[in-house]
């Protein structure tokens, strides 16, 4: 992690290596404990964020953002353990990562770089949390992208739920990687909720965690409400950068669909605004150090 060039850039990663001495953030909410957790570090072409160029001429941009963390969402809920996206693992930081795996690898390894360690892929963070892999129930996956399934191969015997249209057309997702008894749960969205999303695939018998089509991103990408007496949340996956990036509608090229994008960005806004809700994009640490206040990254021991 060299590459930095402002003052503004430096700070920030001196506050990110911080996080990333811990690295997992920790909020009780109704006796509900969620946990966001940050599986490693990831970065881009700066087109990739401020263009509206796709994702072939976005390689060609020399220059990239500030490494940005990984985020995946652990969900300590009564019906069971919700896990929200699982991060990449240590291999997407070795220099042959993605070598043989086909277009949609190469087109990964030209738009992204990560930097996973060992000790902060998801089943270390579980297991610091003192969770056992085997004992989560269900996995939502937002999408198929690597940096949010890159970790799928520790939950074999979990629930795992894609949205049926992802399934059908991943986008640039490196299937090559998914593990060989990887046959997920295609959710579609049935359930009247109301409000913004309008419809939805609520998960829990309490009613409290439901799925929502979020589409743009990928063509199936979906995001996950979690709701409280005291808080709502809207974990969105890559629906968008950051709140900042909610805000002002802009859409990166790199979406699938624009015009679907620009759509979800208009639905979650509506959502958060009348739900005051907390909204958590996959990778951006601002918004958790907001959400999740006091955040000072708790020993794991604590946990225990
Ligand atoms: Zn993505």
């Amino acid at each position: 992690m060299t590459e930095f060039g402002s003052s503004l850039q430096l700070s920030l990663h001196e506050e990110s290596k911080t996080m990333l001495r811990d690295g997992i953030f920790t909020r009780t909410v109704d006796g509900l404990k969620i946990h966001g957790v940050i599986c490693g570090w990831i970065k881009y072409r700066n087109a990739h964020v401020h263009s509206v160029l796709g994702p072939y001429l976005v390689m060609l941009d020399p220059t990239w953002i500030d490494w940005v963390p990984i985020f995946s969402w652990i969900i300590e809920h009564p019906e069971g353990i919700i896990v929200i996206d699982t991060g990449e693992t240590a291999k997407a930081s070795r220099p042959d990562y993605l070598k043989g795996t086909g277009l949609n690898g190469w087109v990964n390894r030209q738009l992204a770089r990560f930097n996973v360690s060992a000790s902060s892929d998801l089943s270390a963070r579980l297991q610091m949390l003192g969770i056992r892999t085997d004992h989560v129930r269900w996995v939502v996956l937002t999408h198929l992208h690597l940096d949010h399934a890159g970790g799928l191969g520790y939950f074999p015997k979990s629930e795992i739920l894609v949205s049926h249209k992802e399934l059908v057309k991943p986008y640039i997702a490196v299937e090559s990687f998914f593990p060989s008894w990887f046959s997920p749960k295609p959710v579609g969205y049935f359930d009247e909720i109301g409000g913004a999303f309008d419809v939805g695939h609520v998960l829990t018998e309490a009613g409290d965690v439901i799925l929502v089509p979020t589409p743009g991103h990928t063509v199936g990408h979906q995001s996950v409400i979690l709701k409280t007496s005291k808080q709502t949340f809207l974990f969105g996956g890559d629906a968008c950068f950051s709140p900042a990036h909610l805000h002002s509608g802009f859409i990166p090229g790199i979406n699938l669909d624009r015009t679907q994008a620009r759509q979800t960005l208009e639905r979650i806004r509506v959502f958060v605004k009348e739900n005051d809700a907390a909204f958590l994009p996959s990778h951006d640490l601002q918004s958790v150090r907001k959400h999740f206040l006091g955040a000072v990254p708790v020993p794991a021991a604590s946990f225990r």
